[in-house]
């Protein structure tokens, strides 16, 4: 399973559709500084769920919405889609690509979509447990996280070991089960 396309529009400075390509291997993405370097990334983290708008680098949710430029308005929604390759189907569904998707409108009116179907956030992370795949897994280190992962306590670390050994979707079963 590898990522196989980012496609943005009015996703923070792309205020256009962007759509980018990937191939199994290493891509850099090169630029200079405020390029849109990171918003990309960003892209990535928002789709699968991030609510902190902090972490995203604005002060509130709306941050994320093209906010305009000196020779363009700005655009009322935004949208950032990821498609995975799952020909192998490491993620539970019976299709040759997984494409995630979530819309944020200036009025606060929100949704994601799971292969074009309207879903809840809860199917999103569900489909996403155990493959290391999420805001907070292990498939994106960012700038401090090897250093948080290394201070932090051991039962945070023992959760890193337990999305790699599989067992979260166990756990989290279990857990609801137990909630009824
Ligand atoms: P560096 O090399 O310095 O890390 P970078 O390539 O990572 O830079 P980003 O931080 O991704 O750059 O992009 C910053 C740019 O994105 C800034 O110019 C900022 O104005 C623009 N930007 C962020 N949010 C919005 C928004 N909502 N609307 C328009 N532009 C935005
Ligand atoms: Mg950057």
């Amino acid at each position: 399973m590898y990522l196989k396309r980012l496609e943005m529009s009015g996703f923070k400075s792309f205020a256009n559709r962007t759509e980018l390509e990937f191939v199994p291997g290493i891509t850099a993405v090169v630029g200079p500084n405020g390029s849109g370097k990171s918003n990309v990334t960003d892209g990535i983290r928002w789709v699968l769920g991030e609510q902190s708008a902090k972490s995203l680098r604005g002060s509130k949710m709306e941050d994320v919405i093209f906010a305009g430029s000196d020779t363009r308005k700005p655009v009322g929604f935004c949208e950032v889609a990821i498609t995975f390759d799952n020909t192998e189907r490491k993620l539970p569904l019976d299709y040759t690509e997984v494409t995630v998707a979530r819309r944020v409108y200036r009025s606060g009116e929100s949704e994601y979509l799971l292969n074009k179907q309207t879903c809840r956030l809860k199917d999103i992370n569900e489909l996403f447990m155990d493959t290391g795949i999420g805001k907070e897994a292990y498939s994106m280190i960012g700038q401090g996280k090897i250093e948080e992962i290394m201070s932090s306590k051991s039962e945070d670390r023992r959760a890193i070991f337990e999305e790699a050994a599989g067992i979260v979707k166990y756990k989290s079963r279990k857990k609801e089960a137990e909630k009824k």
